[in-house]
């Protein structure tokens, strides 16, 4: 029998989702899906002080928008204090760790005097076992850490998914704290425990973790636990080539939602940072699945390019559902502080305007006018709504006073008008749009006149 693959997230609720994070939720969902496994979420809250339940909630609304949906979990390391302590004191037991008394004085001391001698600093292992060693006597009212024995000779070395072989010597890592003395296990041994007990085959990370994996490798032997192949997938840098960060466009991936994005198409861009499939640009998620088995994973840092995501995503506002637009429209509408119940933003709303829009912001911006007031700029009245015209406006405000309130009648009605008055159709279709749209340029215009009830055309076509 083939092994099942299981693969799982694991972010640390200490903000908000990150599009890093995202975005490697996204490759070990797509890495499970796509071999028949089971993706796992795991919430990593064993920094007390910095987690908080906002974060948590944060994560699972980012991971509901997304649709990646999980198999197991949510785990919480926290619930899990007695599993990682129990593990700690068998290795204790082994001779596979051991307790540290150091003080946070002596080990500031300790790097003080190495940097002084110009060596590397780190931990040096006085408290560390070994036959035949004389450890220093048990200070009165120091809580201990546990230490991880770390082999001190030899090369840790494993084939990397995305950047395959690394090799680390073991001369280049100290016994690492594994249990603080409040009980609380480190992340470099909670995420071994875990990784093990939830049987996780293929780990995907950022690469920021590339230093931890010699660790946990060595971790993973000492328990006898079988290994899980590592993925380390680099950064995403910012526009700028620097990295993302609060400042520089790495919001929340929810952000995104507010910022009028629809989740398929953030999933679609996200996928493309750092992976490829041929010179595929716009896929389903059903073709990531298909296609995503690892391979392609890029080595070099994927570049953040908001003008990508928004051409990405107006592929897809083009095609999405008009129902399902003119709800997010509603949103985005009721964000804008306008009050719109629910069903008044119509499909044939949404089906008009989508198309020259890359967001359901954009969407909703055009949509304002058949919900609030609307106001022309100086420039566009002063330019468009002419003494000249103003009759043929009035002319057509009593015509439609009279028509079937649709786009043909509409349509008719403004031809009638502009013969009258021996005006070329944007003579006088321009100034309708100003005075009822509050701008120039829009769809054809009867299509928009005929979305509007006829009370607020008329009135606003007498309003010059
Ligand atoms: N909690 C860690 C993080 O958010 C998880 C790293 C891992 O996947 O092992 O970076």
């Amino acid at each position: 029998m083939t092994q099942k693959i299981r693969t799982r997230i694991a972010p640390s609720p200490t903000g908000f989702l990150h599009l890093g994070t995202a975005r490697t939720a996204l490759f070990s969902w797509a890495f499970a899906r796509h071999f028949g496994g089971e993706f796992v979420l795991r919430i990593e809250d064993t920094d007390v002080a910095r987690s908080t339940q906002a974060s948590v909630e944060q994560i699972l609304e980012a991971m509901q928008w997304l649709g990646l949906d999980y198999d197991e979990g949510p785990f919480y390391q926290m619930q899990r204090l007695e599993r990682y302590q129990a593990i700690a004191e068998q290795l204790v037991a082994d001779g596979k760790a051991y307790r540290c008394y150091c003080t946070p004085e002596e080990l500031d001391a300790m790097r003080e005097a190495q940097k002084a001698r110009g060596e590397k600093t780190g931990y040096d292992g006085r408290w560390r076992p070994e036959p035949g060693k004389v450890l220093p006597p048990i200070p009165d009212g120091v809580k201990p850490v546990i230490r991880f024995r770390n082999p001190a000779d030899g090369d840790v070395t494993w084939n990397d998914l995305v950047k395959g072989p690394i090799s680390i010597s073991n001369r280049e890592i100290d016994d690492l704290i594994i249990v603080r003395p409040d009980g609380v296990p480190t992340y470099n041994f909670a995420v071994v425990v875990d990784d093990w007990d939830m049987d996780i085959t293929h780990v995907f990370r950022g690469d920021e973790h590339v230093n931890n994996t010699p660790w946990q490798i060595n971790i993973f032997r000492a328990l006898g636990a079988p290994l899980p192949q590592f993925g380390h997938v680099p950064v995403i840098l910012g526009d700028d080539g620097l990295k993302l960060s609060k400042r520089r466009g790495a919001v929340s991936v929810t952000a995104y939602e507010e910022m009028g994005y629809l989740p398929e198409a953030m999933l679609n861009y996200l996928a493309r940072l750092g992976w490829s499939h041929g010179d595929d640009e716009l896929f389903t998620r059903e073709q990531l699945v298909a296609w995503f088995d690892g391979e392609h994973l890029s080595k070099s840092p994927a570049q953040w390019d908001a003008a990508k995501l928004a051409w990405v995503n107006a592929q897809y506002m083009k095609h999405a559902d008009d129902a399902r637009l003119a709800g997010l429209a509603a949103g985005q509408l009721r964000r804008k502080g306008l009050v719109v119940e629910d069903g008044q933003v119509s499909p044939a709303m949404t089906a008009l305007f989508k198309d020259r829009c890359t967001t359901t912001v954009d969407l909703a911006d055009w949509l304002a006018m058949y919900f609030g007031p609307v106001a022309a700029s100086e420039e566009d009245r002063a330019h468009h709504l002419t003494e000249a015209v103003k009759p043929a406006l009035a002319a057509l405000a009593a015509r439609l006073a009279e028509v079937a309130w649709e786009k043909t009648a509409i349509n008719q009605a403004i031809k009638d008008t502009i013969h009258e008055h021996g005006l070329k159709m944007p003579q006088l279709a321009i100034p309708v749009r100003v005075l009822v749209c509050g701008r120039a340029q829009t769809p054809s215009v009867d299509a928009v006149l005929s979305l509007f009830d006829r009370a607020t055309v008329i009135e606003r076509l007498q309003s010059f």
